[in-house]
Parts: structure tokens; sequence; C-alpha cells
């Protein structure tokens, strides 16, 4: 009995689930390794589940899928979309989407690993499949890792992942080097003083504070960092006040921060220190604001020469032409800690989820920024094939590739 991957996909992508909230996804996935006769952890970083093929000797490939969706609202329309809600950190009740496409990876590696089961004589090794929770917070993977994830199973030889992204279906993205940046998620709290909104000579205004704070961080890409290199200031996050007449006491910005490297890192972490309290200083504030780290991501450095090995055997199988070098992307990933942590290389690829026709009419109109909705997108929503069986055999003949 073969798993039915587009009825999978389809269920996951009608039952969204927010990060560290997978319980139901990873029911799912259970459910199908049992089908498989897999034996397998759950609950690895809270809600993680993990499985092994040991197949005699040779290399130790790790295939990791993430499994967490995002608090968006859907509107893609399609007959299976989500009508999911969740509860978010703060305890809101939020909509809830597969945006980012994780449906798609869970289903995919499924399918793979029922591949390369029914293909054991053909190769040897282990394969350990890691389906993780809570991508979105950067957060999973770490989980994962604490909960001894590689002291539990063979340490790789290899990590593996993929991404599905608004290329033409058909299309691999890879590279070697810097595939994604780094990330810093912060919380800046500018201290002001409270008071009436009618006498603001004797407050400290934190929205004032606030806004020009938020310009002055522009500056940071537009006017200090080399116009070669890449950096991204976005404050995505700003709350102040409760009500017109009241000047309130703080205001919370949230910064999403990326870089291609550490030393890039370090200087802009640096230059947004030196604004946010300059800021303070310059509206008089007498406390100096707080700055705090929510997570911190690693680049996603794609090893040279896997990567090379990895160009020519998709190649191979899906011809000359099927992989782009898409440049670095600026989201992030924290896939690489387990790469990181365990000292294997690395390879983390994108595959292509776009009508190759819609793509190549938007492509032809100047039309793909405006028309072809991104990851994270309520628009998002990856053609079901061929990106399913597609990424289906990414997996397949990446494993093949690294294992003996
Ligand atoms: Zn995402
Ligand atoms: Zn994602």
């Amino acid at each position: 009995m073969s798993i039915d991957l587009e009825s999978v996909y389809r269920d996951l992508h009608r039952h969204p689930e927010l990060s560290f909230q997978e319980t139901r996804t990873a029911g799912v996935i259970t459910r199908h390794l049992e089908e498989l006769g897999l034996s397998f952890d759950e609950g690895v970083g809270r809600t993680g589940v993990v499985t092994s093929i040991a197949n005699g000797d040779g290399p130790v490939v790790w295939l990791r899928a993430d499994m967490d969706a995002l608090p968006v609202a859907e509107l893609t329309g399609l007959d299976y979309a989500s009508t999911a809600r969740g509860t978010d950190p703060a305890g809101l009740d939020v909509p809830v989407m597969h945006a980012c496409g994780h449906d798609m990876h869970v289903s995919a590696l499924l399918g793979a690993l029922e591949r390369l089961l029914a293909t054991r004589n053909e190769w040897s090794g282990t394969i350990v499949a890691v389906f993780q929770p809570a991508e979105e917070y950067g957060a999973g993977s770490h989980a994962m890792i604490a909960d001894g994830v590689l002291d539990r199973y063979p340490k790789p030889d290899i990590v593996l992942g993929q991404h599905v992204t608004p290329l033409p279906a058909g299309i691999i993205g890879v590279r070697p080097g810097t595939q994604m940046a780094a990330s810093d998620g912060l919380t800046v709290v500018l201290h002001g003083r409270g008071g009436h909104g009618s006498r603001p000579h004797s407050t400290i205004d934190p929205v004032v504070m606030a806004a020009a704070t938020v310009m002055r961080l522009q500056t940071i890409v537009s006017r200090e960092v080399d116009p070669r290199d890449v950096a991204v200031v976005t404050v995505g996050s700003i709350h102040a006040g409760l009500k017109n007449n009241i000047i309130p006491a703080e205001a919370k910005l949230e910064l999403s921060l990326r870089y291609p490297d550490d030393e890039a890192r370090d200087r802009v972490l640096e230059k947004v220190e030196r604004i946010v309290r300059a800021e303070a200083i310059a509206s008089g504030a007498e406390q100096t604001p707080t700055i705090s780290t929510d997570h911190t991501l690693p680049p996603t450095i794609n090893d040279a020469d896997a990567t090379a090995r990895l160009t020519t055997a998709f190649e191979t199988a899906f011809g000359a032409g099927s992989v782009v070098d898409p440049g670095m992307f600026t989201g992030s990933e924290d896939v690489s800690w387990f790469a990181r942590e365990s000292g294997a290389p690395l390879v983390f690829w994108f595959w292509g989820g776009v009508d190759p026709e819609k793509y190549g009419a938007a492509v032809a109109g100047g039309t793909v920024e405006r028309d072809i909705p991104t990851n994270h997108s309520p628009y998002f929503a990856p053609v079901l094939q061929p990106t399913l069986s597609r990424g289906v055999e990414n997996l397949v003949v990446a494993a093949r590739e690294f294992l003996g």
C-alpha cells in the first residue's frame, strides 16, 4: 500500500498548526511511518518526529523537513484552503495557514521515505528523517538538539533539506556558499516618561522617540552599509500607548535584521545599538533603552563540494537547465544548526512551486513581484503537481547521491 501523498498534502494544508503546536501534524506523520513499518520517536524538541532507516554500512544522511505554519489568514481560494485558527504565544486567537509551504516539505519527505524503503536493495547506509517543529520561530532545531537528537541517532555525514519557493515548478535553485542570510530578531523597549497628552512638556514622549528611531534605523542600510553588501533592517512591529490623550511611558519595537555573515552581523548590531541609544539621548530619556535578542539564526552555508556533487546529480536526473543559482536569499533558516553542531556539511536547496506558464507570463509582463505570491503571503499556494512529486524525487536523488 502506498501513501496517497496528495491527500496527505491537502489534509496538512487544511489543518495547519503554529510553531511548537504541531501535534496533529506529528500524528499524521507517525501514522504513515507506522504504515511503512518504521519505528520513530515523537515529542523530540517538543513536537518533532524522528525516524531512521538503517541499511548496512555506509554514510549517514539526514533529511530534514519543517512542520509549522504561520499566523496568516489564507486567501488562496483553494478548495483545501485553511480556515484554522490557533492561539499564538501572546495568547491571541489568530488565523493559521501553511503560508510557507512546510506542508509540502512534510509530504515530500514521507514520499521520499517510502521510495527509499522500496529501493533499499539499491543503496546502503543510514537515513535519518527529521520532522522539525517551529522553524518559523528559529527555535525548533535547537529544541531537537537540546533534546539529544544528535546523540540518540547516528551523527550525520551530511545534512540535506529543501524549501518550496516561487520559482517555476521543475526548477531547483541552489548555490555553494551562503544560501540564506543570518538573522537576529530584536526587541527594543524605549523608556520615556508618561503623562497627560495636553502637557507634553512634562513628559518624555516615547512615541516621538520611536518614530525618530524607526526613521534613523533606515539609514543603516542606505547610508552606512557598503552598497555592494547585503543587509536588511526591518522594524516589523511598533507598539505604544492606549489612548489619544495619554502619553505612554514606553514604546516597543521589534526588529528583524539580516546579513550574509558574522562580521556583517557585528557591524549592523553595533549601528542599531548606537542609533537606539542616541535617539533616546536626543529625546532626553532618563533610562537607556533595553535591547534584547529574541532569536539568532546563523547563515545557511552550503558546502561547496557537496553542492557541486548534488547539482550534477540533479542535472543528471532532471536535465540540463533544471538547476539555477538563485543568489543569496535574505530569508533565514535554522536547519544549519544540525550541521553546525555535528560538524557535517549541509546542502539546502529551493524547488519551484509555481505553474511554469503563469511564471513565464509574469516574467514576460514584468510582473513577477506583483503576480507571483511569495512565501508568507496569504496567496502563497504551490501548484500541487508537479511540485509534490518533484519534492519527493529531489530528496530521493539527493539521498541516493550521498548514500552508498
Ligand atoms: Zn517561513
Ligand atoms: Zn519556511
